[in-house]
């Protein structure tokens, strides 16, 4: 069988009422590019673009022509010329076109083969591999998210972590997203992302969700953040609302590394050598102690044994470690007591702030060990990592809008619209 373009397109991009005319290769300024001529089917009556029914013809437009997938790395272009119909319900309007999406100058196929490769590759990256522009690459990935957020199933959620992200340069109040997650132990995802970290974005963001999946929710997870306490205790109650251990880490981390920072410098003003070590003892100090070993160890080990401020911060954030592992809601209740008595008492002034929180947030603090497992204290930390990849990569992205876009499609795991088409990739 001779092997035509056209016998492949039938193949691989069939559309029920239209035929393939004819298939050039041309040549202009040098740049190769095809163009595939679709006609109407001669048999096949036009369907109302509002409705999909068949109607009477109209009228005919002039040509129009749509981006489609690359063919052997040459650009190709579909060209048509779209009839209008005369619906009885609609009145005179133009045609449904299986391959086309409103106005867009692009295939409902490109757009699906931009998206996926904006997926792997940034999205200059993708716009430079296929001839084409970062706003096309972006258009096409908004319309795939669109359509996956459209079509997504909510049932079963029943963990959401909610937390606040830093993107950007500046601190400004626009710099912060909040996120909510599913942190499910069969699905974790990205389920809604939005502007600021008030009480209103979090309100906006489980009303997007839905009230139905706001009452079904078994457990919420979120730091410490005042403005989402708030609301999280007023729209589910139902739910048990944890303290995360990752972000309690954190906090204990950020306490350890001011007073080794004012250490440090405080020795160095006095001239000491200590003060050079202590700079560079950074993160084996904040690694969880029995993660550090080897060299970093025995380095360790020796910053331990000195009488400077930092070794005894550290170890004061190394007992708390044993709060995570009890079983007994009443154990770990009176370390919690046991631990904050013995930082109150440390005069080191941010662990005695970190010990004041804890002991204000006691009852949610203590509500981990009444999910008794159920709650993955890495899922959150996890999904948190991948959004600081995707805002930290240069895609390039010019608008928070565009960003908004690239976390749902890289985190969001939605369905993706695939009855148009044939995977190209
Ligand atoms: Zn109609």
């Amino acid at each position: 069988m001779q092997l035509e373009v056209k016998t492949v397109l039938n193949r691989i991009q069939h559309f029920v009422g239209f035929v393939y005319q004819d298939v050039r290769l041309c040549s202009s300024r040098g740049q190769l590019r095809i163009e595939a001529r679709i006609e109407p089917h001669g048999g096949i009556r036009a369907r109302c673009s509002e409705c999909r029914r068949p109607a009477p013809g109209y009228d005919q437009l002039p040509e129009r022509s749509w981006l489609f997938v690359p063919l052997w790395g040459v650009v190709t272009w579909f060209l048509y010329a779209p009839r209008r119909v005369e619906c009885p319900e609609h009145g005179v309007v133009v045609e449904h076109i299986p391959w086309s999406e409103g106005k867009r100058p692009v295939t409902k196929a490109m757009m699906c083969f931009l998206a996926r490769w904006a997926r792997r590759l940034s999205w200059r990256e993708t716009a430079r591999a296929f001839h084409t522009s970062w706003e096309c690459v972006y258009r096409s990935v908004e319309w795939f998210v669109q359509w996956g957020l459209a079509h997504r199933k909510l049932q079963g959620v029943e963990a959401i972590g909610v937390d606040e992200i830093h993107w950007g340069k500046s601190k400004r109040a626009d710099n912060f997203l909040t996120v909510i997650y599913q942190i499910d132990r069969h699905c974790r995802r990205l389920l809604w992302v939005g502007k600021r970290r008030t009480q209103a974005t979090l309100r906006r963001g489980l009303k997007a969700l839905g009230s139905e999946v706001v009452h079904g929710l078994r457990f919420v997870c979120s730091d410490m953040w005042r403005p989402y306490l708030g609301v999280i205790a007023a729209q589910a109650n139902q739910a048990l609302h944890v303290l995360d251990r990752f972000h309690i880490t954190s906090q204990l981390n950020q306490a350890l590394d001011q007073v080794r920072r004012a250490e440090s410098g405080q020795l160095r003003a006095a001239g000491r050598v200590q003060a050079e070590r202590l700079k560079h003892m950074r993160w084996k100090l904040l690694r969880r102690g029995s993660r550090v070993r080897g060299k970093a160890k025995r380095e360790l080990g020796r910053l331990l044994n000195t009488k400077l401020v930092t070794a005894r911060a550290w170890a004061l954030k190394d007992l708390f470690e044993h709060f995570w592992t009890y079983k007994s809601l009443r154990c770990a209740g009176d370390f919690l007591e046991f631990w904050t008595w013995r930082a109150l008492r440390s005069r080191i002034a941010p662990m005695q702030k970190v010990a004041r929180t804890l002991r204000s947030h006691r009852e949610l603090l203590m509500n981990w060990f009444r999910a008794k497992g159920e709650i993955s204290a890495a899922a959150v930390e996890g999904l948190n990592n991948k959004i600081r990849v995707v805002t930290r990569r240069s895609y390039g992205f010019r608008t928070y809008e565009a960003m908004e876009i690239a976390l749902y499609h890289a985190l969001g795991k939605l369905p993706e619209p695939g009855e148009f088409t044939h995977r190209f990739c």
